[in-house]
């Protein structure tokens, strides 16, 4: 059932299949599984694709021992191998920069390894956990928060130990959101992650599910219609994705999106903030105008983490700040996310606002609008004031 797109909106949805593998059969390239056992892992691979700059030769040889390179089929079709600042390969392809380190960055920049009450539970609000199920993802991200634990290549590993975290949950009353994270959830057979939704629908307390993941991006494939079914059993049950440029909007990310949402699963969008990917307000309208076209919310806006070897990707707060002000008023509310800073050292996501108060005080604020228009609201001790002295002068004629 393909839903009919208004406005010519279809034609920016488009397939890359097969590009780079023309050899291979449309059921295999419809197979998660091949999709994954056919990642571009080595520079061999890349080098028989495309031609690399010598700071990406540098990188890949980097990666080894840092955080993995791996790319699906589905999504190394995305790059433009003609062109070496292209969006998609500077979120996935290495580049020797990552291997320079200024001195605030950090291995945990959100400070998560502090707020692990048992391994692979991250718990640092007071009703909601992070649960980090595995260390291993479809593709890896080059400014990647998790990159010590992820990818089994960095200094650290994950020794997610799950009857420990159920048994901590279940003591813990006060947890009524659970976000499996990790690594990414999606990667495990149906079977393994319907155990994991059934151990966590089991505690009563726990009324809310959602699963952050980049697999419906990387690796579209992997949202069967019997994987929908099994999500299902679990409402309510949301997601959030993770898309940072228009042109990793295909048109088979929209249909695995659009069937996630016909199976009644929320869908909320979390981008970073990246230089050369989408620092510009035109690239940012287009993605969050494609993503409302696949029925996906924008949720967060991140400012990219201090972690190692990714400042070459780092764009200014400021700059973020001027991209939220110029979408704010000139598109759908929908459309814009908040844009936060996971503060350094583990104090959580920090709202970052353009500044629409000018001046308040306990009589009124002064605020200014999209346009830049200043108007200004009477605080409600004012407003009371005013009705008072009203009423006084009805009754005394
Ligand atoms: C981001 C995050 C959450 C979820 O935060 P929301 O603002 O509710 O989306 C929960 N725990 C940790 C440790 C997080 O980093």
């Amino acid at each position: 059932m393909e839903p009919n797109l208004v406005n010519g909106a279809a034609a920016r949805f488009v397939s890359h299949a097969p590009g780079h593998w023309p050899d291979v059969t449309e059921s295999d390239w419809k197979d998660w599984r091949w999709q994954l056992r056919n990642r571009v892992t080595r520079l061999e691979d890349l080098e028989n694709r495309m031609t690399l700059s010598a700071g990406e030769r540098a990188g890949v040889l980097l990666a080894k021992s840092k955080l993995a390179m791996a790319i699906t089929p589905h999504f190394f079709n995305l790059i433009n191998v003609n062109d070496f600042e292209c969006p998609i390969r500077r979120q996935v392809i290495p580049r020797f920069e990552e291997g320079q380190t200024s001195a605030a960055e950090m291995a945990d920049p959100c400070g998560e390894d502090s707020h692990m009450p048992v391994p692979g539970l991250v718990h640092r609000y007071p009703d909601r956990v992070l649960f980090l199920v595995t260390d291993r993802c479809a593709a890896y991200c080059r400014y990647c928060t998790r990159s010590r634990v992820v990818s089994g290549a960095g200094e650290q590993a994950l020794h997610t130990d799950l009857e420990q975290a159920f048994d901590y949950l279940q003591r813990h009353k006060e947890v009524r959101d659970v976000l499996l994270s990790g690594g990414d959830a999606l990667l495990f057979s149906d079977e393994k992650l319907e155990y994991l939704l059934s151990r966590l629908r089991a505690i009563p307390h726990i009324e809310f599910l959602r699963i952050g993941t980049r697999v419906p991006i990387f690796l579209p494939q992997r949202i069967t219609p019997q994987f929908c079914q099994m999500l299902q059993k679990f409402h309510p049950l949301w997601m959030s994705v993770h898309v940072n440029h228009p042109r990793e909007l295909t048109l088979e990310v929209r249909e695995a999106l659009e069937r996630l949402a016909n199976h009644g699963v929320p869908l909320g969008n979390q981008s970073v903030l990246l230089a050369g990917v989408n620092d510009t307000v035109e690239v940012m309208r287009e993605l969050v105008h494609k993503l409302l076209i696949c029925r996906v919310r924008p949720y967060y806006l991140y400012q990219c983490d201090l972690i190692r070897g990714s400042g070459h990707l780092r764009v200014s707060v400021s700059k973020g700040i001027q991209i939220i002000d110029s979408l704010r008023g000139k598109t759908t509310g929908y459309a814009i996310p908040q844009y936060v800073i996971d503060a350094p050292g583990g104090g959580g996501k920090v709202p970052i606002n353009p500044e629409y108060v000018l001046y308040h005080n306990n009589e009124k604020v002064v605020i200014r609008n999209y346009e830049g228009k200043v108007f200004e609201y009477p605080e409600v001790d004012a407003q009371a004031e005013v009705v008072l002295k009203t009423i006084a002068e009805n009754k005394s004629p």
